[in-house]
């Protein structure tokens, strides 16, 4: 969705505010496709006394494998974002703003930059998740099995060398 802000730059007290989906079914997180539905954008974007701020809500359905037993998790996000931004913002500038070329603010672009930077950078189903042995597969949450792990880690496997 592109954003027309050319109005609300020209005149303090002004706000325009939207409310759509944004589809991410194509973005692809640790080899699954977790958006299962739509992402619902929700926001508004104010002038008061010049200057200019937008705050964006992003609720959304997320479906991802846990990293350690590969369980499907069916989680719910919902995110707020704010950023203050400015009319053809110069380079320098734009560490600080979310630059508006032309008046156009291209909001999809950057509800998913926000949205990727907010997601964890691990999924657990559980915080002490044991995950599955290394050896047989087995779901160790659910259960033991006999494998001796000790045997798997060739850092000790050195070590027994050198004992021989
Ligand atoms: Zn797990
Ligand atoms: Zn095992």
């Amino acid at each position: 969705m592109l954003l027309d802000l050319k109005r609300l730059f020209e005149n303090e007290e002004e706000s325009v505010s939207f409310q759509y989906e944004l589809d991410l079914s194509d973005l692809e997180i640790s080899g699954v496709f977790p958006f299962v539905s739509p992402v619902r954008i929700q926001g508004i974007v104010q002038n008061t006394a010049g200057t200019v701020f937008m705050t964006v809500q992003a609720d959304f359905d997320f479906s991802i494998p846990c990293d350690r037993c590969a369980q499907d998790m069916q989680l719910q996000y919902h995110f707020s974002f704010s950023h203050p931004l400015l009319l053809d913002a110069k380079e320098e500038e734009q560490d600080t703003y979310i630059p508006v070329q032309d008046g156009k603010l291209d909001l999809d672009e950057l509800c998913r930059a926000d949205i990727l930077l907010a997601l964890p950078a691990k999924y657990l189903c559980r915080e002490d998740c044991r995950g599955l042995c290394s050896v047989c597969g087995t779901d160790l949450n659910h259960g033991s099995c006999q494998c001796d792990q000790h045997q798997t880690d060739p850092r000790l496997e050195v070590l027994k060398q050198l004992i021989d």
